[in-house]
C-alpha cells in the first residue's frame, strides 16, 4: 500500500529537526501571549517566569498549567490574543455545569486547521475522489466543521450531513456511495444497529474507513465497529481547547496510537497528582501547548485525558509521535469505595463476553454510607429468550470479570436489546447518583 503524505518534509523530519520548529514556535507563542494577554502574564508573573526563561523545550516545565476553570473565568473572549475583528469564528464546548467554555480562530487559524485535518485524513488513506460522510455534529461543536473543512482540502466530496436522522444517514450513505464515515464511535454503532433492523446489508455499503473519535472508546469496541460495518476503523483525537479534531490521527499502519501533530501541538505527559512532568513512555494526563495558533493559543493545557507517549519508528514513516489510545479520563474516573474505575475499563471486560451487545450503562448509587455500581448491559436476542438459568450464568461470569479486572463488586443487569438509550453524539454511559 502507498503511503499517503499530506506533508511529506514535515511528516518524516528527523526529531532534532522537529524540535528545533517546536523551540522557535515555543518561544514566539510565549512572548506573544505575555505581552499580550493580561491572564497568561499575571499566572506568568505568580510563577516567577518570564518570556525569556524559556530557551529549551525542557524550560516548558516552568511554564504554569492551563485547566477548564482558566477558560471559564475569562468566559467568553478574556483568552483571545487578537482583537475581535479578526476572529472569524468560534466554538464553544457545552460544560456540564456553568458557562461553556469559548475558543476563536482567525482566518489563518482555520486554514492551518483545514491542512492539519487533511494531513489527518491522508494518515486514514483518505484522498480526492473519496465520499466522506461527516455525521459529526455541526454547530458550536468542533467536530462537524472542523472536519468539514479538512476533507475539502484534501480535495474529497464532503456529504455534511451532521447528527441524527439515522435512517436517513443510511440511505444517503448507500446512494451516495460514501467510503469514508466520520462520527463518535457509538453513533456509529447505532448506525450499524439500525442497518441491522432496516434489513442493510453493510456489504451493500462502499465504506472502507470509518474514523472515529471525541470519546473514548475501546480495542474490543473497534472489532466490534468494523465487524457490523465491515470497514477498518481509526481513531482520531481532538478537543476544542486545543483546536478542534484534528490533534492527532492514527495511521492505517499502526494499531498502536495516534500520531500527534507536532509541528503545531507539543504533547507533554505529567502526573495528574503532583503536575510533575513523568518520563517518556510513562502513563499519565496528556497537556498540550499550541504552536501555531493565533487567537486562541493555550500554554500547558490540561486535558484530562489519560495517554501515554510512543516514540517508536512507525513502519508509515512518520516520525511524529504516537499518543495511546486515551484509556479515561481523570474527571471521568469514578471512585467506588476508593477503587479507580474508568468507564472504559468496564467497556473492555463487557465487549469480551460473547453474547454481549456494546450498549451499556453504569449506575453508581450510595446506600447508606456505601458506594455501589452496577452494570445494565443488553444481551442478544436469542440470549434473552433463553432459559433464566443461561442468563444468570452470564451475569455472574461478567461480575467476576469486573471484580477480576477492577477489584469492584458490581451488580449486573442484563436488560433486552434496545432497552438503553441510543446515542447520536456522545454516548452517556455514567449515571452517578451520588449526592456528595
Ligand atoms: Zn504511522
Amino acid at each position: 500500500m502507498a503511503i499517503n503524505y499530506w506533508e511529506e518534509e514535515i511528516e518524516t523530519l528527523p526529531r532534532a529537526g522537529l524540535e528545533s520548529i517546536q523551540l522557535r514556535r515555543l518561544k514566539k507563542l510565549v512572548k506573544r501571549v505575555y505581552e499580550t494577554v493580561a491572564p497568561y502574564r499575571k499566572k506568568m508573573d505568580a510563577a516567577g517566569v518570564k518570556p525569556a526563561d524559556i530557551q529549551s523545550l525542557a524550560d516548558l516545565a516552568k511554564l504554569p498549567f492551563m485547566v477548564k476553570d482558566d477558560l471559564r473565568d475569562n468566559y467568553p473572549f478574556g483568552l483571545f490574543t487578537v482583537p475581535m475583528d479578526e476572529v472569524v469564528r468560534v466554538h464553544a464546548s457545552s460544560g456540564t455545569t456553568g458557562k461553556p467554555t469559548v475558543v476563536g480562530y482567525t482566518q489563518r487559524d482555520i486554514e492551518l486547521w483545514a491542512g492539519i485535518m487533511a494531513r489527518a485524513l491522508c494518515c486514514a488513506g483518505a484522498g480526492k475522489g473519496d465520499i466522506v460522510h461527516n455525521a459529526y455534529g455541526y454547530g458550536l461543536f468542533t467536530g462537524g466543521l472542523g472536519a468539514h473543512y479538512g476533507i475539502e482540502r484534501l480535495g474529497a466530496t464532503v456529504i455534511p450531513v451532521s447528527g441524527g436522522n439515522t435512517r436517513r444517514q443510511i440511505t444517503i450513505m448507500k446512494d451516495f456511495a460514501a467510503s469514508v464515515l466520520l462520527s463518535t464511535p457509538s453513533y456509529a454503532l447505532n448506525i450499524a444497529e439500525t442497518m441491522d433492523v432496516a434489513g442493510v446489508d453493510p456489504e451493500s455499503l462502499s465504506l472502507k474507513v470509518g474514523i472515529f473519535g471525541a470519546e473514548p472508546w475501546s480495542e474490543n469496541m473497534r472489532e466490534e465497529v468494523e465487524r457490523k460495518l465491515n470497514l477498518k476503523a481509526v481513531d482520531i483525537y481532538g478537543l476544542s481547547e486545543v483546536m478542534g479534531p484534528g490533534v492527532a490521527m492514527e495511521c492505517l499502519h499502526t494499531d498502536k496510537g495516534m500520531h500527534i501533530f507536532e509541528d503545531h501541538f507539543l504533547p507533554e505527559i505529567i502526573d495528574p497528582d503532583s503536575g510533575e512532568s513523568l518520563p517518556p513512555g510513562e502513563l499519565g494526563e496528556l497537556v498540550f501547548t499550541t504552536l501555531t495558533k493565533e487567537a486562541f493559543p493555550i500554554i500547558r493545557y490540561r486535558t484530562r485525558d489519560i495517554s501515554r507517549l510512543i516514540y517508536d519508528q512507525c513502519a508509515c514513516g512518520r516520525t511524529l509521535v504516537r499518543m495511546e489510545k486515551v484509556t479515561g479520563r481523570t474527571d471521568d474516573m469514578l471512585i467506588i469505595r476508593g477503587v479507580n474505575v474508568f468507564p472504559s475499563q468496564v467497556e473492555h471486560v463487557l465487549m469480551s463476553v460473547e453474547g454481549v451487545e456494546p450498549h451499556y450503562q453504569i449506575v453508581v448509587d450510595r446506600v447508606g454510607n456505601l458506594d455501589t455500581m452496577s452494570v445494565q448491559v443488553e444481551v442478544s436476542e436469542s440470549l434473552f429468550s433463553d432459559e433464566i438459568r443461561k442468563l444468570e450464568k452470564l451475569s455472574k461470569t461478567i461480575q467476576h470479570e469486573i471484580k477480576d479486572l477492577l477489584g469492584v463488586t458490581c451488580k449486573v443487569l442484563l436488560v433486552e436489546p434496545k432497552t438503553i438509550q441510543r446515542s447520536e453524539g456522545k454516548a452517556r454511559r455514567v449515571i452517578d447518583n451520588r449526592k456528595i
